[in-house]
Order: C-alpha cells, then structure tokens, then sequence
C-alpha cells in the first residue's frame, strides 16, 4: 500500500533531478512529498529586499528594472548586469561570459518590468548586494501552460517557496514534486489521523493537504493544508508516547513501597540527620514519587526543577525509599565531572550511612559506587563487584553504566540527571539493565515549556520543583559591552571583590585553544560534547559572520594570571580535554578555595556545585543560547551570598543574540526564558532539533505558537491510544509511529 510513497526519485522524476534532490535529503516519493514549501510567494506583490541576509540562499520575487550586456574593461570576457527592484530596494544580477552574445540571451529574457522569480547567494560587491549568476524564472514566459487564460491562472497562484539549494532551485523541485503528486490516488497515501478525528476536527485527507500546500491556487488552500499538517504532527508524536507508556506501564515492576512510619531504615535514619528542612515542595514532590515506587509498574516521571531548588535530595530519597525495599538505585549523569560530583555529594549527604559493611558504618548503612570510563582497573573492578553483589545501594556513573558488563542484584530505579543530554535510547538500554522493569525518574533543570513536555516528553508524567530553598540572596546579572575597556576593567575588579570577600569565580570562555578555529568543532564525538556550545553544532548558526574571534579558556587564563587586578589569585583551568583526573583535581581544588578563579568551558554548565562561588562572567556570551546561559547563571548564588553573573557580549544591538543577553539580564524565572528562548528560534526549530530524523521531523508545528494545536491533537491521541492501545484498527497510525519510533531517528531534545 504504502509502496509509491517508498519508490525512489531516481524512478520517479529522473536522475538529473533527482541527484540534486537527494543531496538535501530527498530520496523517496514519500520525502519529496515532505519537502513542504518554505514559504510563498505572491505572484503579485514583490520580496522585501532589505530583508535578505549575506550569504543567505534565498528565492526572491522582484521586478527587472533594467539589464545590459557590456564588455569587461580590464579584461576579456563579458558582463550582463541587471538590477531587479522590490519597489524602494534595489538588488544587482550579475552573468559572465567569454562573448556578449551568450549573455543577449538573458539579457532578452531580463525585459524592464518583467516579474521573476531570482535565487542564488547574496553576495556583496563594492556595496551593492548582488547574486551571481542566479537561477531564475519569469513569471508568465517559462511555464507550461497551454492557453492564455490557463497562463494567466498559473502566473497568479502563490508560488510554493522551496528549502532549495545551489544544485536545484525551488522551482525545479516544483515540477517534480507535481509529477509525482499528480498520479497519486487516496490509498497511495495511507492516513495516520483516524477517520473520526479528521471529521471531528473538520481536516480533509492527508493527500488533499499535500495537494493544498505543494500545489495551492490560493492563500487559503495553502493555509488549510498546512494546518492539517500540523495538526498531524502534534498528533503522531503524542500517540507515540501515549503507546510508550501504555507499554512501559504494562511491563511489571516490583513494588518498592516505604516502610512503615517508625519503622527503622535508612531513608528514616537520612531525614533524621538532614541538617534543613525540606521546601514545601519538595515534600510534595518527595511523595509523588514514594507513591509512585509504591506500585508495582514501572514509575515514568520527569521531575523538572530550577537551577538549585534541590532535585538531588529528592532523588536521594527516593533511592534510599527504594534500598529500604531491597533495591538498588542508578544515578546516571552527563558527564564524568558531574558524576564525580554527584558521588561526592551523595556520600557528603549520607555520612556514615554511605558506609555500609565497613567499620563505624551506621546500622542501616548503604555505599554509593561511582562507574566511569575513566577508572583504573582496580576501582573499576570493586565498583563493579559492588554492583553486583548489591553492597552498593546506589551506583553512579555516566555512558559507561550502559555498557554490557555492569551488572547490578537488583536494580530498582533508575535516576537520570540532567535529561536532555540523554537519547530515549538509553533509557531504553538502561532499563534493559534490570530484570524487571526499574522505575525511572528523570530530572532536569532546563524548563520545559507545557506543549513541549507533551510532545516531547509524553510519556512521563511531570513534577515540578518552583521554589528555590530559603536563603539564597539571588543572583544580578549585567551585560558588559566587550568593547568597553571601563566596563572590562569593572568586570574583573567585581572578580577580585568577590575573592577577597572569600568567594569564587567562573570566568567560562566558549573554546579551549585560541588556535583552534572558530567553527568547525562541529565533528565533535560525543563524549566531550559538553566543551562544544550550541551555537557550533548549529552548522545554520545565523550570526557566524564577521566578529572578533572567540575567546579561549588558555589565553584567557594566562591573561588573567599576569592581570594587576587579579595578582595573587591562583587561576585554574578546566575543559573537557583534560585528563579526568585533572578534571577532578581541580574541582576539588575550586571546591576547597585552593583554586579561586577558574577558567572554564561549558563543562560547568550542568549541575556544578560549589556554593562558595559567587561569580560567573561568560565571555562571548552572545554565542550562547540562553538555556546554556540560564544553566550557568544557575551555578552562582548557590550558597547564602548573593550571586553576580557578567555577561560580556559583542551583540549589535537589535539582533537576536542582543535580546538573548538581554532577556537574561532581565529576568531569572526559568519557564519565562525558556518561552523567549522558544520564540527567538525559527520554526520547527526546536522540536526539529528534538527530532533530528529526517523523515520523522516535526516541520511545520511552532511549539509555542502552535500550543492550542498541540493540546487538542494530544486529547484526541490519548483518546485513540486507549480505545486501541495495539492500533490494530489504525494501522497507517501505527507505522507513521514505528517511523517515529526508529531509534536511529529518535532523538533527544538537547537544546530545550
Ligand atoms: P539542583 O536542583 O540544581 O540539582 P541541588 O540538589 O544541587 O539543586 O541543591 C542545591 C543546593 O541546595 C545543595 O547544596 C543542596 O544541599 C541544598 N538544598 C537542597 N534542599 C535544600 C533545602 N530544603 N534547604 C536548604 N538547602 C537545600
Ligand atoms: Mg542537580
């Protein structure tokens, strides 16, 4: 059934378009029919040229003004410039040839007040914008209609606007993607959204859109296929999820309830010794999750907290509910830096209950094993054995606890910080780990907007951790202009006040060698990702042009060791190239004050806790997105003196990454930066990135402009879910899930 969506182009539509169509990732029927329009133009109404950003492919619809062949001056060879106008702008075509006479060709076809369509890279030549030899096609001569008046209806349809490149332009996509389209019949294109659904929600058939955005007569016909669409987007994903927890729900859990109250244990004994209460929320939050462990099916929950308001000990307890049960517990993290941390802190939390089987240990006492790539092979083999025999309650690790030779006695929950750098996948590998389904609670401190979390994250229920515990003093933030040496000055003489006065600081710089180039760390593995901003694994990255080169984390640090404001200082270095016991010796040290600046990649973004610091200036700051600013920000004003956080930025006022830093300075609530941060991105950005897939990518769904969408499409996914929890009956839902659903495809929202 599904076969003509599943023929490849080179069939269908030839290999000389076909080619150039796969190199942007279009290789079947079904993915030419996916490649929806960017945008469109009005036959009618010209392309605002003030617009058009250098270096941009871009399709454009403007107005010839004039064109002329001349021979070059300075050598052989000839030139036709044409200028085409929106109106009030101006933007110069530029063709070369060896004779003038090639070029009367276009020059015929250029007539003064013809409209076209014109696309190529904007280029700059001596002031004046310009493409070089453009693509074009002029609107009314060059399409095929047969008589006049059917001319005149095709010259006035909106022109579909396609992702185009180089190698094809838009308008030689759209005449395969109608041959293609043209042939297709109802049961060619199986339906994902059940037949009840469309009526309810009035969406005609999945073909009908495709016809309605590839080859509309109208702006509404346009319109209403993309909306239909849409809607299919928001709900496939949901009905994937709902399907996923349907399942996982299915799949027995051992019941690992808390023991009664007075009855002794070790979770009884921890919250005996805790030296502060705990926030209303965290008790509220502390029993949603005991409830959850208390029944026999897996948990599933995402606990969502700002930066500091306490995500560990609640997790902490839970693990320690679930050791009082005979359980273990797994606390998998990021990096190696933040297990190493997370190890650190559990024992810190536990004391003499994290000594277990040793002598001076408490009674109920347990140990907490820490798994990561780097170990020696002696400690590696203890934490494995602890492991194993299940001396060790909680076992921590990063990557390294998935591989195939950890085994636990009885795994019982697994925790996983700092969720967006973790893949469904291995959560899915992890859970394998155990032989009956552990429960899993998953914790993150970006803020996940509500439509994102259904979409997304549909299959955890969600807990949210809002207040930050009681005396903190909160955190300023300023932007320093890098261009200003008072200001520069200022930043590092706020640097030593905070030292003197017995504080830390970071001082986080975008790269590590000053050598290293700006922009292709792109290829970077994944195990040091947590060096690589976001902004550089954007290969789209819009404001990569022109701009002093970024500051790196070992010219910044020489610098700042010979600097007369900070003379004395013992500066450290830490990225994720260094050695892991490096990496450890200076945490440690920034921990205990014997380093008190510390010069740092991104490797600090998550989770980082060293209470002492008070300072964090982010050089280059506009390079960064704001989540990874926001996670920063968040690791000062941890302990009870206020937190000062200087953004130095060389951001043109105006431009997205200005309003970034801005929105920073401005506010510090979490939910409010993740909107803006959703907003400043491009359509189907975000939840695109979540879905890296190519065919499975949510293309046209806007999550926050679309959150209407999105709730309505999740009820009714939800709906069908339950009725047929197999789809046994909606079997063109079920495969555009297994689509979904293809591990190679599902990705993870990293950058929320
Ligand atoms: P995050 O949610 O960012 O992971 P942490 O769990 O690291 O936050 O907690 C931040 C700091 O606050 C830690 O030093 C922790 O011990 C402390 N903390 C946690 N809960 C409370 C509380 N109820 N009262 C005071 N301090 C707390
Ligand atoms: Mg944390």
């Amino acid at each position: 059934m599904t076969d003509r969506l599943a023929e490849p182009l080179t069939r269908a539509v030839g290999t000389r378009s076909a080619g150039p169509l796969a190199k942007l990732g279009v290789e079947t029927v079904g993915d030419l029919l996916r490649h929806y329009p960017r945008r469109y133009g009005d036959p009618g109404r010209l392309t605002d040229l003030g617009g058009l950003a250098l270096g941009e492919h871009v399709t454009i619809v403007a107005q010839v003004r004039s064109a002329t062949v001349r021979r070059m001056r300075n050598r052989a060879g000839a030139i036709l410039e044409a200028v085409v106008t929106d109106g009030p702008q101006q933007l110069s075509l530029t063709f070369f040839a060896k004779s003038p006479n090639v070029l009367r060709y276009h020059e015929q076809r250029l007539a003064p007040g013809r409209h076209g369509l014109f696309t190529g890279v904007v280029g700059l030549y001596r002031g004046t914008r310009q493409l070089t030899h453009p693509d074009y096609k002029i609107i009314g001569m060059d399409d095929d209609a047969e008589d006049a008046e059917s001319a005149v209806l095709e010259a006035s349809r909106p022109i579909p606007i396609y992702p185009a490149s180089g190698s094809i332009p838009s308008w030689k996509i759209q005449p395969a993607v109608r041959t293609v389209l043209d042939p297709l019949r109802e049961e060619d294109v199986p339906d994902p959204l059940p037949d009840a659904v469309r009526e309810r929600r009035g969406l005609g058939t999945r073909l009908e859109a495709l016809r309605d955005v590839h080859e509309p007569y109208d702006e509404k016909q346009w319109r209403r296929g993309r909306d239909r669409l849409r809607y299919e987007e928001a709900f496939v994903l949901p009905a994937a999820r709902a399907q996923r927890r349907a399942r996982a729900a299915a799949a027995p859990a051992p019941a690992r309830p808390p023991r009664p109250e007075g009855e002794p244990g070790i979770l009884a004994d921890f919250d005996a010794a805790l030296p502060f209460t705990l926030t209303q929320g965290q008790r509220e939050v502390g029993r949603e999750i005991a409830d959850d462990l208390a029944l026999a099916r897996p948990m599933q929950r995402l606990l969502q907290g700002e930066v500091g308001s306490g995500k560990t000990v609640v997790a902490l307890r839970a693990m320690l509910q679930v050791i009082d049960a005979g359980g273990q517990a797994a606390l998998l993290a990021p990096t190696e830096v933040l297990a190493a941390q997370h190890a650190r802190t559990l024992r810190a939390l536990l004391g003499p209950l994290a000594e277990g089987g040793f002598l001076g240990g408490a009674e109920h006492g347990t140990r907490v094993a820490l798994l990561t790539g780097s170990l020696g092979a002696a400690a590696r083999k203890e934490a494995l054995l602890d492991a194993a025999s299940g001396a060790a309650g909680i076992v921590v690790g990063t990557h390294a606890l998935l591989s195939e030779n950890v085994q636990f006695a009885d795994l019982g929950l697994v925790v996983v910080d700092e969720q967006h750098r973790f893949g469904v996948e291995q959560r899915d590998a992890l859970r394998a780990k155990a032989r009956t389904s552990p429960h899993l609670l998953v914790m993150t401190a970006t803020p996940i907007p509500r439509t994102v979390a259904m979409t997304v994250f549909g299959d955890l229920e969600t807990s949210s951790l809002m207040e930050i515990p009681a005396g903190r003093s909160g955190i300023t933030t300023h932007v320093v202009p890098a261009g200003n040496p008072t200001w520069m000055e200022r930043t590092w003489a706020r640097v030593r006040e905070e030292v003197d006065a017995g504080h830390r600081a970071y001082v986080v710089c975008a790269r590590i060698h000053p050598d290293e180039p700006d922009a292709d760390a792109g290829g970077t593995g994944h195990d040091d990702f947590d060096d690589v901003p976001d902004f550089l694994l954007d290969p789209e990255a819009p404001d990569a042009v022109e701009r002093p080169p970024l500051r790196a984390v070992l010219e910044v640090a020489e610098e700042l060791r010979a600097h007369p404001r900070l003379a004395g200082l013992t500066v450290g270095v830490l990225h994720g190239q260094m050695p892991p016991a490096e990496k450890d010796a200076v945490m440690a040290d920034f921990a205990s004050g014997a380093v008190q600046v510390l010069v740092s990649t991104t490797v600090v973004e998550v989770g980082v806790d060293v209470p002492e610091a008070t300072a964090m200036v982010v050089l280059d700051a506009d390079r960064f997105g704001i989540s990874q600013l926001h996670q920063l920000r968040g690791r000062v004003g941890r302990g009870s003196a206020a937190g000062l956080c200087l953004l130095v930025s060389t951001a043109q006022p105006g431009t997205p990454a200005a309003t970034r830093v801005e929105t920073l300075a401005r506010t510090t609530d979490g939910f409010e930066l993740a909107t803006v941060d959703l907003e400043l991105r491009s359509e189907g950005d975000v939840l695109g990135a979540a879905q890296s897939g190519r065919a499975s990518s949510l293309r046209l769904l806007r999550v926050v402009k679309d959150a209407d969408v999105i709730e309505t499409a999740r009820a009714d996914a939800a709906e069908v879910v339950a009725q047929d929890p197999d789809l046994a009956d909606h079997p063109a839902l079920a495969a555009a899930i297994r689509e979904q659903l293809d591990p190679e495809r599902e990705e993870f929202l990293e950058r929320a």
